[in-house]
């Protein structure tokens, strides 16, 4: 897995709350808070701006040992806290989009802050501690999450007494964060309960309103292993997925699974580089035989749009699906029995080109991606 590490840099809160505000904040859909962080090493007195920040990149990515999923004691990190704030300004490691390494057991749903410097004794100076509240407050603004002691939280609250430091009163933090997000601080977490599902089934329909956010696929996508994929390259891939779908009225949920399904979660050969291959397009088991892609935005549009010519009659399409199937068959012609076969999930059974048998699996196709769907909108 790569090692998710975006160097940036803003000097203070409101060229931080410019940068934010070029971004559409679905991006980070699976935030739900913030959990503040010391550096304690390195110190103030040893902090060297860039220089430090380089340091710490090749210390999380090479020497800070963690625990995959299966247990095993891995050196190095594939993420790392995502912003680090020092009296000149705030930078950023991880990107803010993706799930980074910082707190156990915080990882999948809050974003992590480090300030720079060593807080056992001594509180943060005014200088260091307005950019600290200010980017947690901009952070928190931007993502539409009421600032609150649950949503406002330090290491100490997870796995690490020591973290952010004992000179820093949490509730303090909360209460200042809350104060520069212009609201006042609420006791409860304030995040939408999630609307009661239906489960996914063989006869959920493919043209739908969207069934998952694409940050919540994303989250549950990257707990697994994605092949050469780097975290950036699977944000990439999944809001893509989202931006084409939403454009054609496909269910952004049952495209992903698909390709899930079809990818082995983005680990198969054909979806690797150099082939791009989201979902067996053309791979009949005969040697080599598959079509490769140049570019995600290409794949994407072969495969939603396929997906879009089995599960809408031609005469009924509206414009934008009619481009987009248009598109697709470009790449694979598709006969015309098919088209408009599969308006639900359980046309695909038996049509779609790449229906492996697999014996020690009874599920139907259908139900395959029924229940991928489900277990990918249900781990998120
Ligand atoms: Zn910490």
């Amino acid at each position: 897995m790569g090692f998710a590490w975006q160097y940036e840099f803003w000097p203070t809160v409101a060229a931080f709350e410019a940068h934010l505000a070029q971004h559409d904040p679905r991006i980070c859909a699976w935030v739900e808070g913030i959990v503040y962080h010391h550096t304690a090493i390195p110190t103030l007195a040893q902090w060297r701006g860039r220089a430090s920040m380089d340091g710490l990149a090749r210390y999380y990515r090479d020497e800070a040992p963690w625990t995959d999923a299966q247990g095993r004691q891995r050196k190095g990190w594939s993420a790392a806290p995502h912003l680090f704030v020092a009296p000149e300004g705030i930078y950023q490691g991880t990107p803010l989009d993706v799930p980074g390494i910082h707190a156990l057991g915080a990882n999948a749903n809050r974003w992590g802050l480090e300030v720079v410097g060593d807080y056992t004794r001594v509180r943060w100076a005014d200088t260091l501690a307005e950019l600290a509240l200010g980017a947690g407050a901009a952070l928190l603004r931007w993502r539409g999450i009421a600032p609150s002691r649950q949503t406002v939280q330090g290491h100490s609250d997870y796995n690490k007494p020591t973290c952010p430091g004992k000179a820093i009163d949490l509730a303090w933090v909360a209460a200042e964060v809350a104060r520069r997000a212009g609201t006042v601080p609420s006791e409860v977490l304030t995040l939408a309960p999630a609307p009661a599902q239906q489960p996914i089934t063989q006869d959920s329909l493919i043209v739908h309103a969207p069934r998952a956010a694409a940050g919540n696929l994303l989250r549950t996508i990257l707990r697994r292993p994605t092949g050469h994929y780097t975290p950036e390259d699977v944000s990439y891939i999944v809001r893509r997925y989202e931006t084409v779908c939403l454009a054609a009225d496909v269910d952004p949920l049952i495209a992903v699974a698909q390709m899930v399904h079809e990818t082995g979660n983005l680990t198969s050969a054909w979806s690797q580089r150099p082939h791009r291959n989201p979902a067996g397009l053309g791979v009949t088991g005969a040697p080599g035989k598959g079509l490769s892609f140049a570019r995600w935005d290409d794949a994407i549009d072969a495969h939603v749009g396929r997906l879009l010519a089995y599960a809408v009659v031609p005469s009924q399409a509206t414009p934008a699906q009619q481009r987009l199937v248009e598109r697709a068959l470009s790449y694979r012609s598709l006969p015309a029995p098919f088209l408009g076969s599969a308006p639900s999930l359980r046309g695909l059974t038996s049509r779609w080109a790449t229906d492996a048998v697999e014996p020690h699996d009874p599920l139907t196709y259908a139900e395959k991606l029924a229940r991928t769907a489900n277990a990918l909108r249900e781990a998120a």
